[in-house]
């Protein structure tokens, strides 16, 4: 086994017995995006220097006798979305072609503290925004396990990153999908948790009320590591919370006998659920009945029909507000023009992409003066019913499955033409988003060579419970 192929807990094992040196380990995840990124291009920067001499020094810490922390000498690649102090950080987006961050995120800031060894930055939709990672200023990435597919996104080149062994595990942000559809596709483990478990400071915002930091692994006893590393309250960020973090090394390994399962009625009657999505999501709910011991109950969702709407209204607001920043002036791209008025215009016109000014002019039309009241407020309060049927399940139940997407993995191309057919790729995703509720998606089969994944949608802060059993499919799914 190549080490590249290793999980975070192999790998750990492994440094503290000096079977291997984190230069070693380091250098064979450098190996493999030399080897396979011309194809994939999961990366739009590469941290080759500075990985490396992290790992040495890790090397060193491990020679002297010192301990380390479960994720000192791993390799890891971050979304292009989280600010690396003097590293480029693009956002996907030609506006940030340039811009090199002058601060460090409070995710990365935490990961450099534990000695993680950073391997690079991964592409994705421009500021976020996509499904594919298709609108991504640069170029696209393809999905590793058929490279006429797309990996998902918007955090597609973590999810291709990490499937195509380039690292050990890859941070991203989910703001309606953007972790767990990627994820889905490219047969990764994938965690949104809970808004305000993780904080999103120094993450190039999109949708402040949506935008969620999360990451990628292998299975799932990495990714409570993982998020034992990053999540917690940040005296820098007002939404993050204090509300105390499980042991979740410990707490995946509790029993889960008795848990109470539901499933959304709605989502499986939804049109565009591929049959053979349905089949294997069937096919791993009765394996997590055998599991739990329970069988699983139906439960209803009634507001999800609406929840793509109220999610493309809400979103575009934020959005439109978010990037009135980039104004050519402040940060990155400046076009010169005769006044000030013409360099905006022209700056914005040239650095922004298609989907994102069609965000952009969306956003600020349901905010206008006329408007506000009929698009944006009537979200906000439709909003709350999508939360509120979701406070009702889980007066019942303690967790609810449900397909991580509609189809698996589709070809480059096929939906960049129309934005409602890529819009409705996170129709599954998107109601755990507005409610706020930490979700993963983790592989449960495949379609030929193309994974399926299933989502586990879970109470707010209740993270340990959508890890644990997700563990237990993990351990008992063949
Ligand atoms: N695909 C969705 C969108 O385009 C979600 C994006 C995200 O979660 N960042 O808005």
């Amino acid at each position: 086994m190549k080490l590249n192929e290793l999980t975070i807990k192999q790998a750990h094992d492994s440094l503290v017995k000096k079977e291997f040196t984190a230069v070693e380990l380091t250098g064979s995840c450098l190996d493999e995006i030399k080897k396979t990124d011309q194809q994939i291009r999961a990366f739009i920067t590469v941290t080759l220097e500075q990985a490396l001499a992290k790992a040495k020094q890790v090397d060193q810490k491990i020679a002297q006798g010192d301990s380390i922390s479960d994720l000192a000498g791993i390799p890891y690649a971050a979304k292009d979305i989280f600010c690396v102090a003097n590293i480029k950080t693009t956002a996907g987006s030609k506006i940030l072609e340039n811009f090199i961050a002058p601060y460090e995120s409070t995710t990365t800031a935490r990961l450099k503290k534990q000695d993680a060894v950073l391997v690079g930055k991964t592409n994705l939709d421009e500021f976020a925004m996509g499904s594919s990672t298709e609108n991504s200023g640069f170029f696209p990435t393809h999905n590793p396990h058929d490279l006429e597919r797309v990996p998902g996104g918007s955090s597609g080149g973590s999810a291709a990153a990490l499937a195509a062994g380039h690292c050990l595990y890859a941070l991203g942000t989910d703001t309606g999908g953007s972790i767990r559809q990627p994820a889905a596709m490219c047969g990764v483990v994938g965690v949104k948790p809970t808004y305000g478990r993780t904080s999103r400071y120094g993450v190039i915002a999109m949708a402040s009320s949506l935008d969620t930091i999360g990451y990628f692994a292998k299975n799932i006893e990495d990714a409570a590591i993982i998020l034992q590393a990053v999540a917690g309250d940040d005296e820098k960020e007002s939404t993050s919370s204090n509300i105390a973090l499980d042991h979740y090394s410990e707490e995946i390994k509790k029993d889960v006998r008795g848990l109470k399962i539901g499933i959304p009625q709605e989502y499986f009657e939804l049109e565009g659920l591929d049959p053979e999505v349905k089949k294997i999501i069937a096919k791993a709910i009765k394996k997590i009945e055998e599991i739990t011991g329970s069988r699983a109950r139906e439960i209803s969702l009634p507001h999800t029909d609406y929840a793509l709407a109220c999610y493309y209204i809400i979103m575009p607001a934020e959005v439109s507000s978010n990037l009135a920043r980039y104004d050519g002036i402040k940060y990155g791209l400046s076009e010169k023009s005769q006044d000030l008025l013409g360099s905006y215009l022209k700056s914005r016109a040239q650095g922004f992409g298609a989907e994102v000014k069609r965000r952009i002019i969306l956003g600020t039309y349901s905010l206008s003066y006329g408007y506000y009241d009929a698009y944006y407020k009537k979200a906000l309060a439709v909003r709350t019913l999508v939360k509120k049927d979701f406070d009702q399940a889980f007066k019942l139940v303690d967790v609810i499955l449900a397909p991580t997407t509609p189809t698996p993995a589709f070809k480059l191309g096929e939906k960049i033409g129309d934005p409602l057919q890529m819009y409705a790729s996170d129709i599954f995703t998107i109601p755990a988003s507005l409610a706020g509720l930490p979700a993963l998606s983790l592989p449960c089969g495949q379609i030929g060579q193309l994974p399926v994944g299933l989502q586990i949608i879970g109470q707010q802060f209740d993270e340990k419970t959508i890890l644990r059993l997700g563990h237990y499919y993990e351990q008992n799914r063949k």
